[in-house]
């Protein structure tokens, strides 16, 4: 699923990860953050979650 933008995500989207042309991860493209390395949250983050951005699925 490509997010569309929203005024409500506040940035926090999926953002996939891919090294040598495979998928390696799944991340927040708003958490996820460049110090000293790629300090990565995995998608869906905490935030999305709370926004309702990603359906939950029924356990
Ligand atoms: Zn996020």
């Amino acid at each position: 699923m490509t997010g569309q933008p929203s005024a409500e995500d506040f940035g926090h989207e999926p953002m996939n990860i891919i090294t040598n042309g495979k998928l390696r991860a799944v991340v927040c493209a708003r958490c996820s953050v460049w110090d000293r390395g790629f300090n990565h949250v995995d998608w869906p983050c905490t935030s999305a979650i709370v926004l309702g951005l990603v359906a939950r699925e029924s356990s």
